[in-house]
């Protein structure tokens, strides 16, 4: 077959249904598009998905994660512990807060904060912790919760790729303290931009509501106050609607996605990019969403580097990424004094990773494509 005949592979596309798009142009007619009943619809199914707890929208995950912060109480001369692996909003928001961060460094089997060295990161400044969980595999939250206890610290998840993720049966969001989703076009549910944080209860709700928009609640018929400063970070109802139309197909995105990462594994276990030193993600089928799937380059064995290893895969027609550069090593991050080998593997991690396409529109057969080419590429360019 020519390369030409077969269509790009992107490495993720959102799917979005007739009867979604359909509701979005029913809310644009409605004469209301900005927050309103459809958010209220949409944070009522997100309460229910997550227990019954409470749920407030906002414009983005980087938003839910900053406020959370906020109603934890972070802020000037407090410490946040966090990942060097992960979207850099993860760490930023910590200095949006006025707060500063402390990395400590993944454990490059699972690629999450290993929670030995987050222990050890503590100091009597920490405020807070912002687990990540990378492509959607949490962290052990038993051993995390303990920790945040024993240390009496808040913790804000950042589970902007976890949503549908569990631990031992129970849904991510359903259990914890401050947990933060993302929806934007790449996760596994989206709102095109926009994100959820849920809540402890009915006090940090108000909270989360007064942060939203401007720190305003409105009292009686006429009356207004503005108490704390807040921002403006309220999500349309046009984002809402598309939020509410991804939630029906959860459950079949997510088999889809596993079904998919196991093909990964089928394609590429005992083949010749493992036999060169491809680096696979850790094989969790119980409590991950497979947000992503994403291999580890053994450049020194390659007469390529990643960038070339990428356009290799660009010209057999199929798109792959970056998730993520470790954030310590970004100018702004070494401007405030941190270096390259403070925390090895991630460093490692983010200069070696490939995200290969996966999303619930690709079948099988595709994937399998993918992985001809990955092992095609290894053995044409091994050392
Ligand atoms: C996507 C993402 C965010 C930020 O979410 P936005 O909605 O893009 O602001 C934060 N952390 C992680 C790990 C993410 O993947």
């Amino acid at each position: 077959m020519s390369q030409s005949s077969v269509p790009f592979l992107p490495f993720v596309r959102p799917e979005i249904d007739e009867e979604t798009i359909q509701g979005v142009v029913d809310v644009l007619r409605s004469g209301w598009i900005t927050t309103g009943p459809q958010n209220q619809k949409f944070e009522a199914a997100l309460s229910e998905f997550c227990g019954g707890r409470p749920v407030r929208t906002f414009n983005s995950g980087t938003a839910t994660l900053e406020i959370g912060l906020r109603i934890a109480g972070v802020g000037e001369g407090d410490e946040v512990i966090t990942t060097p692996a992960s979207w850099v909003s993860t760490s930023n928001v910590i200095y949006e807060v006025g707060a500063t961060p402390v990395f400590a460094d993944i454990d490059p089997v699972t690629r999450n904060i290993d929670l030995d060295l987050l222990e050890k990161a503590i100091t009597p400044r920490t405020k807070a912790i912002i687990p990540v969980y990378l492509s959607g595999l949490p962290v052990d939250m038993d051993r995390l919760y303990a920790i945040a206890r024993a240390h009496k610290l808040r913790v804000i998840e950042d589970a902007a790729q976890a949503f549908g993720s569990t631990w031992n049966g129970k849904r991510i969001g359903a259990i914890g303290d401050l947990v933060s989703f993302s929806f934007h076009a790449n996760k596994n549910l989206t709102s095109i931009e926009g994100g959820a944080l849920v809540l402890n209860d009915e006090a940090e709700a108000v909270l989360a509501q007064k942060y939203r928009l401007q720190g305003i609640t409105r009292t009686g018929f006429d009356g207004m106050d503005c108490d704390v400063l807040g921002g403006k970070y309220n999500l349309t109802d046009v984002s809402a609607r598309v939020g509410l139309g991804q939630l029906p197909h959860l459950e079949r995105f997510l088999a889809q996605r596993r079904k998919l990462a196991r093909a990964y594994f089928a394609g590429l276990e005992g083949a010749p990019a493992t036999q060169l030193g491809v680096g696979l993600p850790f094989a969790d089928f119980d409590n991950s969403n497979w947000h992503m799937f994403q291999i580890t380059l053994p450049l020194d064995k390659l007469n390529l580097d990643r960038a070339g290893f990428m356009a290799q895969l660009k010209e057999r027609g199929i798109g792959s990424g970056v998730h993520y550069p470790a954030i310590h090593l970004f100018s702004l991050y070494r401007a405030r004094g941190f270096k390259e080998g403070m925390f090895p593997h991630a460093e490692r991690f983010g200069a070696t990773t490939v995200t290969l396409p996966l999303f619930t529109q690709m079948s099988e057969d595709d994937v399998a494509r993918v992985c001809r080419a990955v092992n095609e590429i290894c053995e044409q360019y091994g050392k």
